[in-house]
Order: C-alpha cells, then sequence, then structure tokens
C-alpha cells in the first residue's frame, strides 16, 4: 500500500482509500464496486452474444439492421468499460 496525495486538499492518504479521510473526496471506486461493475457488465455482454446468436438463427428475418447496430454498440461499449475498470485495478 503507497501513500499519495490529494488532489484537493495535498493532504496524504493510502492508493487504496475510496474517499480522503482529510477532506472527503471521493478518490476511486472500491475494489469490490468495480469487481461488481465488471461482472454486470460481462452479465449484459453474455445476453448480447445470446441475442446475436438468435438473431443468426433466425432465417429471412435480416431487416432489423437497427437491433443490430444497438447490439454491437452495447457489446463495444461493454468491452471498452471493462478495459477502463480492468485498469482502475491495477
Ligand atoms: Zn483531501
Amino acid at each position: 500500500m503507497a501513500l499519495i496525495y490529494c488532489p484537493d486538499c495535498k493532504n496524504q492518504i493510502s492508493d487504496s482509500a475510496v474517499n480522503c479521510i482529510h477532506c472527503g473526496r471521493p478518490m476511486r471506486l472500491s475494489r469490490e464496486a468495480i469487481l461488481a461493475e465488471i461482472h454486470n457488465l460481462e452479465n449484459d455482454s453474455d445476453n448480447a452474444m445470446e441475442w446475436l446468436d438468435d438473431f443468426n438463427s433466425r432465417e429471412g428475418y435480416s431487416s432489423d439492421q437497427d437491433s443490430l447496430n444497438n447490439i454491437f454498440n452495447r457489446l463495444e461499449k461493454n468491452s471498452k468499460r471493462i478495459k477502463e475498470l480492468n485498469g482502475m485495478l491495477r
């Protein structure tokens, strides 16, 4: 565990602190909160992939381009956010 300086009050705090113990500034999400969000995003992506599998097996149902784009956007957004969250864990 290392010590860092709070950007607001310039006091030293632990780098694992969720809030600055001096001024209360939120420092970062707790490890649990990050892991929980990653878990939720992965579940959401799994659901999206299942929807995609269904979509691919539906013959002659190709006019649903909007839904397809939505799913791809959702998967992309989820994976970006998961990367971001994983970065915070380091
Ligand atoms: Zn502070």
